[in-house]
């Protein structure tokens, strides 16, 4: 029988992680499989812990890894992505966003459906603000046209992969995880299942608006160098820009004597000037302090303990 690993990246879930548990081994003993279940906490606040621990004494295919602060989903997905035995994979929300009853069509498509990995996106985003489904639907956009990972709009991190897809992901070793991205990338066959957006069944989203606002830039930044370009072009563009303008004030001043008043002139191209200068520094910045961060080797995550260590 096949082992299917489901990886759960928590933090501060411990309201969720029961019903949570209880669900998927629900859906999971329709199908006739074997599983594991990793809890990965992310440094919680609360409780998560024990209640991973619980969970882990009641079933021993509950594993649990736990981490000696907050590192972020992305690391968390990575280090049940490591620690998971399955030959297949699957990654979840710990809040029931992911609905687990689409385990079994996803299980169908990489085992008889001949496809890598089954993936699923959202087609709506109720229950959330639209200030921040508008920007949501802007970055797909912007990422798209820019970068070559296929980054699917409404795509969840919600995903049945394949060993061999798992072992591709792994080999990715940056340290700037941009998920997304990186399953994009890549590449493999992927079947996308889609379903209406469900809301998290206890506790709060952990995303800001300034840190979705992050986590969008480093994903830019990881999976393009476009923006460096449009700087280069920039520049390009305003040297054409002022050398044409000499020109036309040479020839007036040749033609009517009198050069323009030129103090309000002056100022607006300074300040144009100023400003794009700061803009590309700034730009320039952002990939230098990434791969300032890559060159570290600093590891994603630390573990503080798991299962192992009873
Ligand atoms: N999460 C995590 N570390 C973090 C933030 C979130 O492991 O620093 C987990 C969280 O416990 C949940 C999943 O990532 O299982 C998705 O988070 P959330 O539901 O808050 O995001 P949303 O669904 O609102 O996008
Ligand atoms: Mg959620």
């Amino acid at each position: 029988m096949d082992l299917i690993s489901i990886v759960v990246p928590c933090y501060n879930e411990e309201e969720s992680m029961p019903q949570f548990y209880k669900e998927v081994t629900k859906v999971l003993k329709t199908m006739s499989v074997e599983h594991e279940i990793i809890f990965v906490d992310d440094g919680s606040k609360d409780k998560t812990l024990a209640v991973a621990k619980k969970l882990h004494e009641l079933d021993s295919r509950v594993r649990y890894i736990s981490f000696s602060r907050n590192f972020g989903k992305e690391a968390g997905m990575l280090a049940g992505l490591e620690a998971a035995k399955g030959d297949y994979v699957a990654v979840m929300d710990a809040d029931l966003q992911d609905p687990p009853s689409l385990l079994p069509d996803m299980y169908e498509a990489v085992t008889t459906g001949g496809y890598d990995c089954a993936a699923t996106r959202r087609t709506t985003r109720k229950g959330e603000p639209p200030i921040r489904s508008f920007f949501a639907k802007l970055f797909y956009k912007i990422i798209n046209r820019i970068s070559d990972a296929d980054i699917v709009d409404g795509a969840r991190d919600f995903r049945l992969m394949r060993r061999k897809m798992v072992d591709a992901v792994l080999s990715m070793k940056e340290y700037n995880r941009f998920s997304k991205g990186i399953f994009g990338w890549v590449g493999f066959k992927t079947k996308w299942l889609e379903y209406v957006n469900v809301e998290r069944v206890a506790g709060q989203t952990k995303w800001s608006f300034w840190k979705l606002f992050k986590y969008s830039m480093e994903g830019i930044m990881a999976f393009s160098t476009t923006p460096l370009y449009i700087t280069s072009a920039m520049g390009f563009f305003v040297c054409l820009v002022s050398f044409v303008l000499a020109c036309f004030y040479a020839i007036k001043a040749l033609i009517f004597g009198d050069p323009a008043a030129g103090f309000p002139t002056m100022v607006c191209i300074m300040l144009f000037l100023g400003g794009i200068q700061l803009v590309g520094i700034g730009v320039v910045g952002m990939y230098l302090s990434k791969t300032y961060l890559e060159t570290k080797h600093r590891p994603i995550y630390i573990v503080r303990e798991t299962e192992d260590d009873e």
